[in-house]
Protein backbone atom coordinates (compact mmCIF):
# COMPACT_ATOMS: atom_id res chain seq x y z
CA UNK A 1 0.00 0.00 0.00
CA UNK A 2 2.76 2.26 1.54
CA UNK A 3 5.19 3.40 -1.56
CA UNK A 4 7.90 5.98 -0.81
CA UNK A 5 6.81 7.68 2.07
CA UNK A 6 8.35 11.18 2.79
CA UNK A 7 8.99 12.23 6.54
CA UNK A 8 9.24 15.72 7.51
CA UNK A 9 9.53 18.08 10.72
CA UNK A 10 7.71 21.18 11.52
CA UNK A 11 9.91 23.21 13.47
CA UNK A 12 9.70 27.21 14.82
CA UNK A 13 13.39 27.53 14.99
CA UNK A 14 15.30 27.54 12.07
CA UNK A 15 17.98 24.82 12.64
CA UNK A 16 17.20 21.72 10.46
CA UNK A 17 17.45 18.23 11.80
CA UNK A 18 18.68 14.82 10.01
CA UNK A 19 17.29 11.94 9.26
CA UNK A 20 14.29 13.34 7.39
CA UNK A 21 13.22 14.66 3.83
CA UNK A 22 11.72 17.29 4.80
CA UNK A 23 12.75 20.71 7.16
CA UNK A 24 9.96 23.28 7.56
CA UNK A 25 10.94 26.55 9.41
CA UNK A 26 7.91 28.40 10.59
CA UNK A 27 8.62 31.36 9.98
CA UNK A 28 5.69 33.31 10.85
CA UNK A 29 3.04 30.95 12.60
CA UNK A 30 0.00 31.93 13.73
CA UNK A 31 1.60 34.28 17.04
CA UNK A 32 2.21 36.66 14.39
CA UNK A 33 6.25 36.75 14.81
CA UNK A 34 8.39 36.46 11.92
CA UNK A 35 12.12 35.53 11.70
CA UNK A 36 14.42 35.17 9.21
CA UNK A 37 14.41 32.43 6.23
CA UNK A 38 16.76 29.53 6.16
CA UNK A 39 17.85 28.64 2.90
CA UNK A 40 17.99 24.97 4.18
CA UNK A 41 14.67 24.26 5.15
CA UNK A 42 11.14 24.84 3.19
CA UNK A 43 9.04 27.59 4.71
CA UNK A 44 6.31 27.79 6.48
CA UNK A 45 3.34 31.41 6.78
CA UNK A 46 0.86 30.93 8.54
CA UNK A 47 -1.88 33.62 6.36
CA UNK A 48 -4.64 34.84 8.07
CA UNK A 49 -3.81 33.28 11.68
CA UNK A 50 -1.89 36.02 13.19
CA UNK A 51 -2.28 36.94 16.78
CA UNK A 52 0.22 40.18 16.27
CA UNK A 53 -1.03 41.66 13.49
CA UNK A 54 -4.97 41.11 14.41
CA UNK A 55 -3.75 43.16 18.06
CA UNK A 56 -2.03 46.09 16.25
CA UNK A 57 -5.22 46.05 13.88
CA UNK A 58 -7.97 44.84 15.88
CA UNK A 59 -10.49 46.46 13.32
CA UNK A 60 -9.32 43.37 10.63
CA UNK A 61 -10.46 40.87 12.21
CA UNK A 62 -12.94 38.96 10.61
CA UNK A 63 -16.40 39.14 12.25
CA UNK A 64 -19.93 36.99 11.76
CA UNK A 65 -23.40 36.94 13.67
CA UNK A 66 -21.80 34.68 16.22
CA UNK A 67 -18.81 37.73 16.62
CA UNK A 68 -15.57 37.91 15.64
CA UNK A 69 -13.12 35.63 14.98
CA UNK A 70 -10.87 36.83 18.38
CA UNK A 71 -9.63 33.54 20.21
CA UNK A 72 -12.04 34.68 22.98
CA UNK A 73 -15.05 33.76 21.02
CA UNK A 74 -15.92 30.63 22.88
CA UNK A 75 -18.33 30.03 19.42
CA UNK A 76 -15.91 28.47 17.69
CA UNK A 77 -12.79 26.71 18.13
CA UNK A 78 -10.49 29.34 17.45
CA UNK A 79 -6.77 28.59 18.32
CA UNK A 80 -5.27 32.22 16.70
CA UNK A 81 -7.13 35.30 15.98
CA UNK A 82 -8.02 35.47 12.24
CA UNK A 83 -7.93 38.37 9.98
CA UNK A 84 -10.39 39.06 6.99
CA UNK A 85 -9.15 37.38 3.73
CA UNK A 86 -10.40 39.56 1.95
CA UNK A 87 -8.28 42.61 3.27
CA UNK A 88 -6.13 44.01 0.81
CA UNK A 89 -3.33 44.97 2.89
CA UNK A 90 -3.37 41.49 5.09
CA UNK A 91 -3.05 39.79 1.23
CA UNK A 92 0.14 42.00 0.55
CA UNK A 93 2.08 41.48 3.57
CA UNK A 94 1.36 38.02 3.12
CA UNK A 95 2.09 37.19 -0.46
CA UNK A 96 5.59 39.66 -0.15
CA UNK A 97 6.50 37.43 2.77
CA UNK A 98 5.99 34.18 0.63
CA UNK A 99 7.66 35.78 -2.54
CA UNK A 100 10.80 36.68 -0.75
CA UNK A 101 10.67 33.40 1.11
CA UNK A 102 10.07 31.45 -1.60
CA UNK A 103 13.07 33.07 -3.89
CA UNK A 104 15.37 32.27 -1.50
CA UNK A 105 14.51 28.49 0.30
CA UNK A 106 13.69 24.80 -1.45
CA UNK A 107 9.68 25.38 -1.34
CA UNK A 108 6.63 27.62 0.60
CA UNK A 109 3.95 25.65 2.70
CA UNK A 110 1.09 27.94 3.78
CA UNK A 111 -1.29 27.20 6.58
CA UNK A 112 -4.46 29.23 7.83
CA UNK A 113 -5.42 30.61 4.08
CA UNK A 114 -8.42 30.45 4.76
CA UNK A 115 -11.68 31.32 6.28
CA UNK A 116 -12.32 30.91 10.19
CA UNK A 117 -14.87 28.69 10.04
CA UNK A 118 -19.11 28.64 9.68
CA UNK A 119 -20.57 32.16 9.40
CA UNK A 120 -17.19 34.19 8.48
CA UNK A 121 -16.55 36.80 7.06
CA UNK A 122 -19.60 39.14 7.15
CA UNK A 123 -17.68 42.10 7.04
CA UNK A 124 -19.14 44.75 4.92
CA UNK A 125 -16.38 43.76 1.87
CA UNK A 126 -16.50 40.47 2.13
CA UNK A 127 -20.35 40.69 1.69
CA UNK A 128 -20.02 43.06 -1.00
CA UNK A 129 -17.81 41.25 -3.34
CA UNK A 130 -19.56 38.02 -2.31
CA UNK A 131 -23.10 40.24 -3.92
CA UNK A 132 -21.04 40.94 -6.53
CA UNK A 133 -19.95 37.78 -7.09
CA UNK A 134 -23.74 36.29 -8.39
CA UNK A 135 -22.45 33.07 -6.31
CA UNK A 136 -24.20 31.67 -3.73
CA UNK A 137 -22.65 32.10 -0.59
CA UNK A 138 -20.43 28.69 0.28
CA UNK A 139 -19.31 29.06 -3.54
CA UNK A 140 -18.25 32.93 -3.46
CA UNK A 141 -16.17 31.75 0.19
CA UNK A 142 -14.66 28.81 -1.92
CA UNK A 143 -13.82 30.64 -4.32
CA UNK A 144 -12.14 33.57 -2.52
CA UNK A 145 -10.09 30.81 -0.89
CA UNK A 146 -9.08 29.33 -4.15
CA UNK A 147 -8.52 32.78 -6.18
CA UNK A 148 -6.18 33.33 -2.86
CA UNK A 149 -3.98 30.27 -3.26
CA UNK A 150 -3.86 31.02 -7.19
CA UNK A 151 -2.12 34.51 -6.13
CA UNK A 152 -0.19 32.60 -3.73
CA UNK A 153 0.65 29.95 -6.79
CA UNK A 154 2.02 32.82 -8.90
CA UNK A 155 4.22 33.83 -6.05
CA UNK A 156 5.77 30.27 -5.57
CA UNK A 157 7.71 29.75 -9.00
CA UNK A 158 9.46 26.60 -9.91
CA UNK A 159 9.26 25.40 -6.34
CA UNK A 160 6.75 22.85 -4.25
CA UNK A 161 3.85 24.17 -2.49
CA UNK A 162 2.54 22.92 0.41
CA UNK A 163 -0.86 23.54 1.37
CA UNK A 164 -2.17 22.94 4.63
CA UNK A 165 -6.48 21.92 5.34
CA UNK A 166 -7.90 21.32 8.76
CA UNK A 167 -8.54 17.82 9.32
CA UNK A 168 -12.42 18.13 8.32
CA UNK A 169 -12.52 16.06 4.78
CA UNK A 170 -16.52 16.44 5.59
CA UNK A 171 -17.70 19.90 6.04
CA UNK A 172 -14.11 21.57 4.71
CA UNK A 173 -16.31 23.44 2.12
CA UNK A 174 -18.62 24.77 4.35
CA UNK A 175 -16.66 25.15 7.41
CA UNK A 176 -13.58 26.68 5.88
CA UNK A 177 -14.12 27.52 2.09
CA UNK A 178 -12.03 24.71 0.87
CA UNK A 179 -13.11 23.02 -2.97
CA UNK A 180 -10.40 20.16 -2.86
CA UNK A 181 -10.70 19.70 -6.67
CA UNK A 182 -10.08 23.37 -7.20
CA UNK A 183 -7.59 23.60 -4.83
CA UNK A 184 -5.17 20.63 -6.29
CA UNK A 185 -4.58 22.61 -9.57
CA UNK A 186 -2.53 25.12 -7.40
CA UNK A 187 -1.31 22.98 -4.93
CA UNK A 188 1.64 20.46 -5.05
CA UNK A 189 1.09 18.56 -1.66
CA UNK A 190 -1.88 18.49 0.64
CA UNK A 191 -0.84 18.37 4.39
CA UNK A 192 -3.46 17.69 7.12
CA UNK A 193 -2.01 19.06 10.43
CA UNK A 194 -3.69 16.10 13.21
CA UNK A 195 -2.29 17.69 16.20
CA UNK A 196 -3.40 16.42 19.54
CA UNK A 197 -1.00 16.50 23.06
CA UNK A 198 -2.46 12.65 23.27
CA UNK A 199 -2.70 10.02 20.86
CA UNK A 200 -4.22 7.14 22.39
CA UNK A 201 -6.69 5.95 19.51
CA UNK A 202 -4.94 6.00 16.08
CA UNK A 203 -8.49 4.96 14.74
CA UNK A 204 -9.74 8.51 13.89
CA UNK A 205 -6.97 9.69 12.90
CA UNK A 206 -6.51 6.99 10.95
CA UNK A 207 -9.87 7.60 9.30
CA UNK A 208 -9.35 11.27 8.86
CA UNK A 209 -6.35 10.31 6.74
CA UNK A 210 -7.84 7.65 4.94
CA UNK A 211 -10.89 9.79 4.13
CA UNK A 212 -8.80 12.92 2.52
CA UNK A 213 -6.26 10.51 0.68
CA UNK A 214 -9.65 9.22 -0.90
CA UNK A 215 -10.57 12.48 -2.72
CA UNK A 216 -7.58 14.45 -2.96
CA UNK A 217 -6.09 14.76 -6.29
CA UNK A 218 -2.02 15.47 -5.12
CA UNK A 219 -0.17 13.98 -2.62
CA UNK A 220 -1.70 13.63 0.87
CA UNK A 221 0.84 14.54 3.75
CA UNK A 222 -0.41 14.30 7.71
CA UNK A 223 1.45 16.04 10.59
CA UNK A 224 1.46 14.78 14.00
CA UNK A 225 2.49 16.69 17.18
CA UNK A 226 5.45 15.64 19.11
CA UNK A 227 6.38 18.97 21.56
CA UNK A 228 5.09 22.40 20.66
CA UNK A 229 5.97 25.73 22.01
CA UNK A 230 5.19 25.62 25.44
CA UNK A 231 5.41 22.24 25.92
CA UNK A 232 7.03 19.96 28.33
CA UNK A 233 7.65 15.85 28.05
CA UNK A 234 4.58 15.49 30.49
CA UNK A 235 2.17 17.99 28.83
CA UNK A 236 2.58 15.79 25.25
CA UNK A 237 1.73 11.97 24.12
CA UNK A 238 4.24 9.45 25.18
CA UNK A 239 6.54 8.88 21.78
CA UNK A 240 5.17 5.49 22.01
CA UNK A 241 1.62 6.61 20.95
CA UNK A 242 3.38 8.41 18.05
CA UNK A 243 4.85 5.56 16.80
CA UNK A 244 1.70 4.27 16.70
CA UNK A 245 -0.27 6.27 15.40
CA UNK A 246 2.05 7.46 12.78
CA UNK A 247 2.18 3.17 11.41
CA UNK A 248 -1.45 2.86 11.33
CA UNK A 249 -2.03 6.32 9.38
CA UNK A 250 0.82 5.43 6.83
CA UNK A 251 -1.22 2.01 5.87
CA UNK A 252 -3.65 4.43 4.58
CA UNK A 253 -1.67 5.08 1.58
CA UNK A 254 -0.46 8.87 2.76
CA UNK A 255 2.31 10.05 0.87
CA UNK A 256 4.23 11.93 3.85
CA UNK A 257 4.15 12.14 7.76
CA UNK A 258 5.47 15.21 9.30
CA UNK A 259 6.02 15.74 12.96
CA UNK A 260 5.81 19.00 14.55
CA UNK A 261 8.35 20.13 17.30
CA UNK A 262 9.13 23.97 18.80
CA UNK A 263 13.05 22.90 17.89
CA UNK A 264 15.51 20.68 16.49
CA UNK A 265 16.50 19.25 20.18
CA UNK A 266 12.79 17.62 20.47
CA UNK A 267 12.90 16.34 17.58
CA UNK A 268 16.23 14.65 18.11
CA UNK A 269 15.13 13.59 21.64
CA UNK A 270 11.79 12.05 19.84
CA UNK A 271 13.69 10.05 17.49
CA UNK A 272 16.15 8.53 20.08
CA UNK A 273 13.14 7.53 22.25
CA UNK A 274 11.57 6.00 18.82
CA UNK A 275 15.26 4.12 18.62
CA UNK A 276 15.28 2.84 21.89
CA UNK A 277 11.64 1.53 22.36
CA UNK A 278 12.28 -1.71 20.52
CA UNK A 279 9.52 -3.63 21.97
CA UNK A 280 6.68 -1.12 20.25
CA UNK A 281 9.18 -1.31 17.36
CA UNK A 282 8.84 -5.00 17.23
CA UNK A 283 4.89 -5.06 18.19
CA UNK A 284 4.07 -2.37 14.52
CA UNK A 285 5.69 -4.96 12.43
CA UNK A 286 3.15 -6.49 10.18
CA UNK A 287 0.81 -3.44 10.58
CA UNK A 288 1.42 -2.70 6.84
CA UNK A 289 3.12 0.57 7.93
CA UNK A 290 6.67 -0.87 7.51
CA UNK A 291 8.21 2.51 5.85
CA UNK A 292 7.78 3.89 9.54
CA UNK A 293 9.40 1.22 11.13
CA UNK A 294 12.31 1.30 8.28
CA UNK A 295 12.43 5.46 9.38
CA UNK A 296 13.62 3.97 12.83
CA UNK A 297 15.81 1.58 11.26
CA UNK A 298 17.90 4.27 9.97
CA UNK A 299 17.48 6.97 12.96
CA UNK A 300 19.32 3.81 14.56
CA UNK A 301 22.39 4.63 12.69
CA UNK A 302 21.96 8.38 13.76
CA UNK A 303 22.84 7.77 17.75
ZN1 LIG B 1 -14.36 40.17 5.64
Amino acid sequence: MVKNLKFGVFLYQPEPVEGVDYNFYRIKPESGTVGKPNPKMYTNIAVFGDNALAAKRPEWISVSTNGPAFRTNKRYNLRWDVLCMTNPEVREYNLKLIEECARVTPGISISSQHFADYAFCTCPRCVEQWRQSGLNWVNWRANTVTEFLKEVREKVVNKPLFVNCLPDPLLGKERFGYDFAAMAEYADYFVIPMFSKAYPTPWYWETIARGYKSFLKKPVFVNFYVRGPGETWDTVAPTKQIMTVATRVARTGVDGIIFLAEKAQWIKEFQKNAVQDKETREFLKDHGGDEVLELFNRWEKMF
